[in-house]
């Protein structure tokens, strides 16, 4: 069922970066809530309590966004945009909406330096806007090498081969790629993961661990997930021999845990 559509005037757009992101000036949400409902989504647990449970199920707009960004007597100028990282920035109703699109001139014009944090190849469309940037990356999450895994973490995000082909295109733009295995899922086989990875073109890469906490589950969709991961022995050992493998393959341009995702 499609996740339920709510718009509403922000207050602010921009939130200046902290803890995990202090190393950016700022992080942009164009929306709230997220429609990709992963299994192990920390961004839940910023929801309000009564909407937690039903994670993935709605989606809230921030109607006013490109205004309120066009608004800002702040300076942009060389500061770092982080976008996004309580949402996915290209939400299915970005196909339509085009929010996050209508929000990177604005970016671009003002001298941002944005990092795009997304698991959708809808990003794809917005490379000649993307192009405008003086500096900018993509990130491109891509959790695992098995569609069982996918469909047992992520059942509503875009299959694997996709988001490959996506990060594809746009490293071809000439636009910096970064594929964050953030959190590393099960992989059935890390080495050739990780040169389906590396075949992208993207010029850096990131490998976060993957904590099985059941409290931080969805419920159902994060029970099978769990189930699935203890099936295939995914347990602190397993995900080690994986850790080694991608860096092993990956070297010298992937990095681990929050050092990976600074702009720098
Ligand atoms: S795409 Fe990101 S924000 Fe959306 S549910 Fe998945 S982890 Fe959370």
């Amino acid at each position: 069922m499609p996740p339920a559509i709510e718009s509403y005037d922000a207050h602010q757009i921009l939130t200046p970066g902290s803890g995990y992101l202090r190393d950016y000036d700022y992080s942009l949400n164009p929306y709230v809530g997220c429609a990709f409902g992963c299994s192990y989504c920390y961004a839940a647990f910023f929801a309000p309590p009564e909407r937690q449970a039903s994670w993935g199920d709605w989606v809230q707009v921030k109607r006013n966004a490109a205004l309120k960004l066009s608004r800002l007597r702040r300076p942009l100028d060389g500061k770092t945009v982080y976008m996004s990282s309580a949402t996915d920035p290209y939400q299915p109703i970005e196909r339509r909406l085009e929010l996050t699109r209508s929000l990177l001139p604005v970016l671009s014009d003002r001298g941002a330096r944005l990092v795009v944090q997304t698991r959708s190849p809808l990003v794809a469309r917005d490379i000649d806007l993307l192009q405008r940037f003086k500096q900018v990356c993509v990130n491109f999450s891509i959790t695992t090498d098995s569609e069982t895994v996918r469909r047992a973490f992520e059942p509503r995000n875009p299959p694997i081969a996709a988001r490959l082909d996506a990060a594809r295109e746009i490293a071809d733009a000439g636009l910096p790629v970064a594929i964050t295995m953030t959190p590393l899922l099960p992989v059935e086989n890390p080495t050739s993961f990780a040169h389906r990875v590396a075949e992208t073109g993207a010029s850096r890469f990131i490998v976060e661990s993957f904590s099985p906490t059941a409290g931080r589950f969805r419920g159902g969709t994060g029970q099978t997930a769990l189930e699935l991961a203890e099936r295939l022995n995914w347990d602190g050992a397993a995900y080690e021999q994986a850790r080694q493998a991608l860096i092993f393959e990956l070297a010298p341009n992937i990095r681990e845990g929050e050092a990976g995702f600074s702009p720098g």
